[in-house]
């Protein structure tokens, strides 16, 4: 039996996923039976949790649409809008810095260097968090619900590419987490732990911060420095980004 031919478009930032030669025109795909959308789909490339609408023949389809011979499938990309809550991501092993980052930022967010994969996905569906990771085949695995692929490979742009992508600017909440540990911050009275401090620390700042997990101390001397400067330089990432949009 000859397959079946139906003709695929993705729209957008999907076309990142594509080989040169696929971006931005009509692919042609050959199938038997009538396949569930979401399988096609990924055979070309794109992870179903970059997808936002689908249109066969000019009417919405749900992943639940199956395929019939001839159709013309646009595929786009979802387009969030802000969440009212932040949300809680889990990070792929090796992207440290970025999670460090994310931290920094206020965002809830659980990395460690040793897990697998299969591990890092049930962790995103038993604690809702979306999966970051650069490796995009994590991302064909049928349980996942959210996951992003980043783009870039430099800590400071992916973290501008996540703000921007999943709408979370309105999101950062400098000083309410741990880098190191992702606890929670909280204000702490400075006799508590004067006798932890570095001496010039001690005479020159009044305000700290502990870490209610892992105990570090924080406070508005060099870190609160650094991360106004980290924060600029995300400000500035931002703009840059905009203008080659
Ligand atoms: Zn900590």
């Amino acid at each position: 039996m000859k397959p079946h031919h139906a003709r695929f478009r993705f729209h957008g930032c999907l076309n990142d996923f594509l080989p040169p030669d696929r971006r931005h025109v009509g692919i042609d795909y050959r199938f038997r039976d009538a396949p569930g959308i979401k399988d096609p789909v990924e055979a070309l490339g794109v992870p179903h949790s970059e997808v936002g609408e689908i249109q066969v023949n000019n009417v919405p389809a749900g992943f639940g649409y199956q395929l019939q011979p001839g159709d013309q499938v646009e595929v786009h990309p979802r387009h969030p809008a802000p969440p009212a809550q932040a949300p809680r991501f889990v990070v792929d092993v090796n992207l440290g810095r970025l999670a460090r980052w994310l931290r920094l930022l206020g965002f809830d967010t659980l990395w460690r260097n040793d897990l697998e994969d299969r591990e890092i996905v049930d962790i995103s569906v038993e604690e809702s968090r979306i999966i970051l990771t650069r490796d995009r085949r994590l991302l064909f695995h049928r349980d996942i619900l959210d996951g992003y692929w980043i783009r870039s490979d430099q800590p400071d742009r992916q973290a501008t590419e996540i703000l921007d992508r999943l709408a979370l600017w309105n999101h950062i909440r400098p000083f309410l987490r741990c880098t190191d540990c992702n606890g929670l911050i909280q204000v702490i009275a400075k006799e508590t732990i004067a006798h932890k401090l570095e001496p010039l620390t001690r005479k020159y700042y009044d305000r700290f911060f502990r870490c209610s997990q892992c105990g570090k101390i924080y406070w508005q001397g060099s870190h609160y420095g650094n991360l106004m400067k980290k924060l600029q330089a995300l400000n500035h990432a931002r703009d840059h980004y905009h203008q080659h949009q």
